[in-house]
């Protein structure tokens, strides 16, 4: 059985940059805004959870970072793990490069000022993998892109509290590459964009749930 607090940051949000976080990043051929699906699979991951965690007996309080159309500042998004003393913390992104590159990626933390690198490696690790079959089954063309290593502001061990006695294990999720077509019909305008985005969410519910339950 889980317990945990988990906080889901939908990435990106409102307009402009405030405290390096943009407003958006990708954008879809078809004009889909990384903002809003952020948040929208954000909502599904939440439900997911909620109906397996009253399913399997799990106790799991979900926190978002933002629920509207708002940019926090990315310090902002990692101090919502601080304040609620969160287990895991989870942003959620979708990439855009060329329109040609694909594939699924996770990033945790860089080494060098990471206090906690092999939980979130394994935490990175469960999230990858599920996302990534998730997405296969539903498109042969995706590729596993492995669990990463940067310097990114949001999975800051300050300000997720995790130098202050917190242990709240953060990783962040680049779903898959939006600005490519093939990703549009996929997660947007395809006869199966609304069942693939639900199986995504699932199949994140599911590897947090494992996460929780097997630390
Ligand atoms: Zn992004």
């Amino acid at each position: 059985m889980a317990t945990g607090t988990l906080v889901i940051d939908p990435g990106h949000g409102g307009a402009g940059n405030i405290g390096g976080s943009d407003g958006n990043h990708a954008v879809s051929p078809s004009g889909v805004k990384e903002k809003d699906l952020t948040l929208i699979l954000a909502n599904l991951v939440k439900s997911e959870l909620q109906s397996a965690a009253t399913a399997g007996g799990h106790t799991i309080n979900v926190v978002m970072t933002r629920t509207g159309d708002v940019n926090l500042s990315l310090a902002q998004r990692a101090n919502v793990a601080r304040s609620n003393h969160a287990d895991r913390f989870l942003s959620i992104h979708l990439n855009g490069f060329n329109k040609v590159s694909r594939g699924v990626e996770t990033y945790v933390r860089r080494p060098q000022d990471n206090v906690n690198l092999a939980d979130d490696k394994r935490f990175a690790g469960n999230i990858q993998s599920a996302v990534f079959n998730a997405i296969k089954s539903a498109d042969a063309g995706t590729h596993d892109r492995g669990v990463k290593e940067e310097k990114f502001g949001v999975l800051n061990d300050v300000s997720l509290g995790n130098t202050s006695g917190g242990h709240c294990r953060a990783c962040l999720l680049e779903v898959e590459f939006l600005d490519v077509p093939a990703v549009d019909v996929l997660l947007n305008t395809g006869p199966n964009a609304t069942a693939v985005r639900g199986q995504i969410a699932k199949a994140i519910a599911n590897a947090i749930i494992n996460d929780l339950v097997h630390p």
